[in-house]
């Protein structure tokens, strides 16, 4: 996390169209039943039924899936595990506020969600702008005023991203540099800043970052993942903190909603997919209370770690096991709302890698204090509300903490990590298969973007286009 400065198709003969799918699956009438627009939760069916295109998940992949088959005249059927759509987007309230448990913020970099912000004409606004900086010094933590520490992290970051202007020279494309890419790609975050010339202080200012998003140990992340970040925002540090200044009205859930409306999908809550098998041109989907159903193309829009919990028959090409094995969600993300009592300026804090809490975030005031999102490191237990508490004062000296409330999204069923952070060695290793075909399973996710990857629902949406063009080719 950061914070703000200022304010393929197949060939012809194994293409099946929709008739010859319903006719195939001798499913017509049942087809017609279930492609009427309909939100429920699942029932266990004593047939199989049939739809246009079958979409596991109903998150910001899911939702622009469905919403762009729907455009092409094809009727969807979406299979959400939850009793919610969203996933790793979740909107809510907290100490009288409307908070966000998962995605918080959108940049002004990101064209396809202001694209549909303005589709369905939802506004924005500007999040909270700190007032000071509490960074880690020689002697425990020192207080800066906004622009003293932006100054010395713009060139700090500067350093540690030098030369991704030239492998990342189209970021869009991540690979058109691969021939650059080969000798950073290996490189986590860690190696990266032990390239470099560091006091201990300047080390901790880099590292509470590299390690929040890395989930734990700046090991476990790409140079390249983030550095792909800083190219895609504009290329320098302050550009890349603007990312996290945006809000829309009506919460991050609330494109999505419209999307989910507009597509008229037929949305099946609670039902876990367990089992996808594809078979003479026909992939038929199975869920945990035993319900199927059929379709020519079905789109996996669930996070990578969790395709590994899902039977897939023919079993997954060597890109897609190996994501799903070594992860592209973080192992840690535990994403807190506190509520600090006092009206002490809004403040952003961070502390160096290892620490109980890595980061804080000032959000909204409240009638007795303020809110603030916290990012604590894996070492700290948030069950553990006095460890917690303690925590904070550490680096928010003098405050007092009222209540909190914890996400641990990485320990969640249906999402088997945090935000996505590409691993040393997978831009080469998992592009560009991995956005592949796996016959008429396709796959979509933010965790798989080609742009912005991981932590991002621009991603999501950006990977829901590709696999929609993929599966209207096979109906
Ligand atoms: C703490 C946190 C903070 C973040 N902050 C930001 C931010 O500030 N800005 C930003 O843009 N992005 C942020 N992100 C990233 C963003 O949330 C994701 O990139 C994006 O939401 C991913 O969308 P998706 O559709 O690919 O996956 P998901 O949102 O994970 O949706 C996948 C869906 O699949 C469902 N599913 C899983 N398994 C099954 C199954 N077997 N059967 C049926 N359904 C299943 C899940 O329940 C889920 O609803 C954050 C993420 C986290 C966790």
């Amino acid at each position: 996390m950061s914070f703000r400065r200022t304010q393929s198709s197949l060939p012809a003969e194994g293409r099946l169209g929709r008739r010859s799918l319903l006719k195939a699956a001798g499913a017509t009438a049942v087809g017609a039943t279930l492609l009427s627009a309909t939100t429920g939760t699942a029932r266990a069916a004593a047939t199989t039924e049939s739809a246009d295109v079958i979409i596991i998940g109903a998150g910001y992949a899911g939702g622009t899936v469905a919403r762009e088959l729907a455009l092409k005249g094809l009727k969807p059927l979406v299979l959400e595990a939850q009793n919610r759509i969203g996933g790793r987007v979740f909107t809510s309230t907290y100490a009288g506020a409307e908070v966000e448990i998962g995605a918080g913020w959108l940049g002004p970099q990101q064209p396809l969600i202001h694209k549909e912000l303005q589709r369905y004409g939802i506004s924005f606004y500007e999040d909270v702008v700190p007032e000071q900086f509490i960074l880690p010094g020689d002697q425990g933590f020192q207080t800066l005023n906004p622009s003293d520490a932006v100054t010395t992290l713009d060139q700090l970051w500067g350093e540690f991203y030098s030369g991704s202007e030239n492998y990342f020279e189209r970021p869009y494309d991540p690979l058109y540099r691969a021939d650059l890419l080969k000798s950073v790609d290996p490189l986590s975050l860690a190696d990266r800043l032990g390239q470099l010339s560091l006091s201990p202080t300047e080390k901790q200012w880099l590292n509470s970052e590299t390690s929040v998003y890395s989930g734990g140990p700046s090991s476990l992340g790409a140079l390249t993942a983030m550095a792909q970040w800083i190219q895609l925002a504009g290329g320098t540090y302050g550009d890349y903190t603007t990312t996290m200044s945006l809000r829309p009205e009506g919460g991050m859930i609330a494109v999505l909603q419209k999307m989910l409306a507009e597509s008229k999908a037929d949305i099946r809550l609670n039902s876990p997919v367990k089992k996808v098998t594809e078979s003479g041109g026909v992939v038929t989907v199975e869920t945990t209370s035993g319900a199927t159903f059929k379709a020519p193309a079905v789109v996996v829009a669930i996070p990578t770690n969790v395709w590994k919990n899902i039977t897939f028959n023919p079993g997954l090409p060597t890109a897609h096991q190996r994501a799903t094995t070594e992860g592209i969600g973080i192992p840690h993300a535990t994403k807190v709302w506190v509520h600090v009592q006092g009206n002490t300026p809004p403040s952003v804090a961070q502390a160096g890698e290892g620490s109980p809490i890595l980061m804080m975030v000032p959000q909204v005031k409240t009638s007795k204090g303020r809110l603030y999102v916290a990012f604590t490191g894996p070492s700290l237990n948030v069950g553990n509300a006095s460890a917690f508490k303690s925590a904070v004062q550490q680096l928010l000296p003098g405050s007092t903490v009222l209540e909190y409330r914890a996400m641990e999204w990485a320990k969640q069923q249906y999402t088997g990590g945090g935000w996505g952070l590409r691993r040393p060695d997978q831009l080469l290793g998992l592009f560009p298969a991995i956005e592949e075909p796996h016959g008429r399973i396709l796959f979509a996710g933010g965790d798989i973007a080609k742009g912005w990857h991981g932590a991002f629902i621009e991603g999501a949406i950006e990977s829901g286009f590709r696999a929609a063009g993929q599966a209207a080719e096979l109906v």
